[in-house]
Order: structure tokens, then sequence, then C-alpha cells
């Protein structure tokens, strides 16, 4: 038998939880995100079929919440209707490079991945208690349809979904837009990304509305989703180097849940040389990688707009682990960060940060020539995401000699006018979405404040 995993908070002073009470609860009760209080190993034998590597690998995670049968039942299920068998292929791009297609799942984007599988874990928990939740949740375009397609119609969630006005692409709204299920809201914030996601952190931290609201949260600030997003570091690993040497990432980051996923799956024993994070202008943790200093600045639009985004939530538990878990320390810290926009990460902490992390950056006209090139070099149309990726891997990479991963987190046909610009070519929607745009559209209007996101959940 595995232990039972507890989890606790980054800032120090909420209540332990379980897996199932830490899935349901999304942000804790001091503002912090939950972590596993303790790192498994890797399982020895890593099955071929993505969903039993997926099972084995999240196992103990999940210990002690779930019995194991229903755990790999919910697990295999949540995987089965991705478009590709293997789930999460690997592409060969030449060079020892490659790229990990995390696209395959039901929006296009790799959230599905995590979400397919929290959106099942969740209304299985919630059936088992008799219990009913809302989930609020900001996005910058891809977590929006990953959440209400793993959602939708689901009999005890309600969805809300916070998403800044005009600065999503048009295939990512109506792919929210256009689902037309009772338990579903869209709303327009008049603000950006990181307006929405404050707005969503203002009402978890109003106890009253949390309460009567029974709000939970599958933005990247849940931990299942950082859970499931483990598993790919380690397939594709196995897919690249069978002998289990060592290779590296490359990762496109907007709220670092997806490269702390990578720093998790290093930390349960995959032999990982390099993990390098890419972001668009808006960099404010390539600089804290390059300078060691936190400084936000504004957010500015980019041609990748789910990496618009100053404040990385999942960095907080970064800086939990690398502070020797001193969450009086963090809270501090993250205070001050937010009063100021500027933190003194003390240096012990920074040091360990920058063992195991690089960050580069690539602005738009840079990304445009990276889908450009790769198109006339390869044949090749990858997102303007995934293009940040591919020529920051190219750029930071250290030896040749280790297969470099570069995670393509979104399909080119999401971002048609960007692929456009750069190749000359408009990659149609895959034949299951083809007629996204003719369907209606939901959604409605909002102020950015609290009292507006008050009154449409009173309204529900
Ligand atoms: C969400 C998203 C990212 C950023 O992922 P994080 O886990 O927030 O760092 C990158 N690319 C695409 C296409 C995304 O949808």
């Amino acid at each position: 038998m595995t232990e039972p995993m507890t989890y606790c908070s980054t800032r120090g002073q909420a209540p332990d939880l379980a897996f199932a009470d830490a899935l349901l609860t999304g942000l804790a009760t001091d503002g912090g995100l939950y972590c596993p209080r303790s790192i498994p190993e890797l399982p020895e034998q890593i099955p071929g079929d993505y969903a039993d590597a997926a099972n084995a690998i999240m196992w103990p995670f999940v210990a002690g919440s779930i019995e194991p049968e229903m755990f790999a039942a919910i697990v295999a299920e949540s995987y089965r209707f991705f478009r590709h068998p293997e789930v999460c292929p690997v592409v060969a791009l030449g060079d020892n490079h490659f790229l990990l297609d995390l696209t395959q799942g039901p929006t296009l984007a790799f959230k599905d991945v995590a979400l397919q599988l929290v959106g099942r874990l969740l209304d299985h928990e919630l059936e088992r208690r008799g219990d009913r939740v809302t989930v609020l949740g900001a996005t910058s375009g891809d977590t929006g349809s990953a959440a209400i397609e793993a959602l939708q119609g689901r009999q005890n969630i309600d969805v809300v979904i916070l998403h800044p006005r005009g600065r999503v692409s048009d295939v990512q709204r109506k792919q929210m837009t256009t689902v037309d299920a009772p338990n579903v809201l869209n709303v327009a914030v008049e603000g950006t990304f990181d307006d929405c996601q404050d707005l969503v952190k203002a009402a978890f931290g109003d106890s009253e509305l949390r309460q009567r609201h029974g709000l939970a949260a599958v933005n990247s600030i849940n931990w299942a989703r950082v859970m499931a997003q483990i598993v790919y570091y380690v397939t594709a690993a196995r897919k690249v180097r069978p002998d289990g040497g060592p290779v590296s990432f490359c990762v496109p980051t907007g709220n670092f849940g997806n490269a702390l996923a990578g720093w998790y799956a290093k930390r349960m024993g995959l032999a990982v040389e390099q993990l390098v994070v890419a972001s668009n202008r808006n960099d404010v943790l390539t600089r804290f990688f390059e300078t060691g200093s936190l400084t936000s600045r504004s957010v500015e639009p980019s041609l990748s707009p789910s990496m618009d985004i100053q404040v990385s939530s999942n960095f907080e538990r970064l800086l939990w682990e690398s502070s020797g878990r001193d969450g009086l320390a963090v809270a501090a810290l993250l205070d001050g960060f937010r009063s100021s926009g500027n933190a003194e990460v003390p240096a012990a902490w920074t040091a360990s940060i920058r063992a195991e992390f690089e960050g580069g950056r690539l602005d738009d006209d840079g990304t445009l020539a990276e889908m450009a090139g790769l198109h006339d070099h390869l044949g090749l149309l990858v997102d303007p995401h995934t293009a940040v990726g591919t020529k920051v891997a190219r750029d930071l990479r250290r030896s040749a000699d280790v297969p470099m991963i570069t995670l393509a987190t979104a399909h080119p046909a999401k971002f048609p006018d960007a692929l456009q610009q750069a190749t000359g070519v408009r990659p149609p929607l895959p034949a299951f979405l083809s007629e996204l745009f003719d369907r209606p559209e939901h959604l409605i209007q909002a102020e950015n404040s609290l009292d507006a996101i008050r009154s449409i959940l009173e309204s529900r």
C-alpha cells in the first residue's frame, strides 16, 4: 500500500489536506497554493501506454483519496478521446531537437491533458460527497476552453470563466462561447488576464462568497493540473532516450504550471539536463533567471497571448521549495511583491532556482521569423507559443548530444492570423471543429471589479 499523500500550503498557515480536498479547494485559506508534502520516486518501469504510464506516475499523489481501480479507470477515460493513439506524441525536428505534441486533445491545447483528467476527478469526488461547486476561473485563452470542454454538462459543477475582452483570439473565444450548456457562463472582463486572475483570487479571498457558492478552481493553481502534466515529461523522455539518459526541455511559459511540472518530474528522478523557460516580451521570469531580481511590469499584448502574464502564479510553489519550505517567508515576500511590484528574493533561494532553470525570451518579430523558418525548412506549421519555445531552445541549449524536447502547447489552427502573417498559410481547423464559426456565441460582459463578479455569481 502507498502512504496517503498530504498537501500543505506554500504560505504555512492553512490546514494540511488530502488530495481530494486539495482538488476541491484550489487556493488555500491563507492565500497559498497546495503542494505535496513528499515527492515520490518515479515507478521503476514506465508502461508504454500513455494512460497506464499516467496511472503509475500519478498514483502516489492521489493515494488515500481514491480507490486504485477507480483512479485507473478515470485516467483511461480521460485520454481515450485524444486524436493520436500515443496521446502526447513526439516529433523529430532534426539536430536532436524534438517537439512534444500536446495539442491532440479536444481544444487543441496542452491544457486538455490536465483538464480532461481534473474535470473527471472533480465530478467523481463531488458525486461521492453529494456536493456541488461553482468552478470560477480566469483564462488568457486556452484554459477557459479546455475547462469548459472538460466540465460542460456535468451534473454537480457550474462553470464561470472570465476572459480579458478582446485579448483572446477569435478561435479561442469561439471555442469557449459556442458551447451551449446550461452549466457554463462566459464573462468578458474589461481588463487584462492578470486583472481576471486577480478577480478570481479576490473572489476566493472573500470567504463569505467562496462558501456561499462553493467556489472551486481549475486554473493552474490547482495542484491536480501540475500533477497531470508531470506525466508527459516522463513519457517523452522515454521516447527519445529509451536508455534513461538525460534530456533537456524547453517550455513556453505563462503561469509557470507547465514548467513546474518538469521540475517535479526531475525531482521524482527523471534525468533532466536543462529546464529552459521561454517567454515572450512579458518576461518577468526570464529576467529573474538572468538577474535574480523579481520585478513586475505591466502586461503587453503579444502574438502568444497565453503567455501574456507578469505574475506567474505557480512560481510561488518553486519559491516555497527553494526557501526550504518556509511558508511565512514566502508569504512575506509575495505580499511585498504584490504591493510594490518588486521582491528581493533571498540569495540562497535564487541560487537554488537558478541551478535548475534558465530563461530565454523572444519578441513578436522573432516569433514570426521562427514560424517562417520552421515552415521553410521543415514544412512545419507551429503556433506562436510553440515558436517561442523552439527558438529559445536552440538559443540556450548547451549540448547537441543531449536531446532537446520543446513542448508544443497549441495547435497552429488556434492562431490562424499569426500563421498567415508568418508563413502565408492559413491552417484549417481539424474537421471536428470545422463549423466552429457558424455556431452562436454565449457570453456576458463585466467591469473589472469584484462587485461585478459577485453580482454575476448571485444571479446564477
Ligand atoms: C497556457 C498556455 C501556456 C502557458 O502555460 P503555463 O502553464 O501557464 O506556463 C503556453 N502556451 C499555450 C498555448 C497555453 O495555452
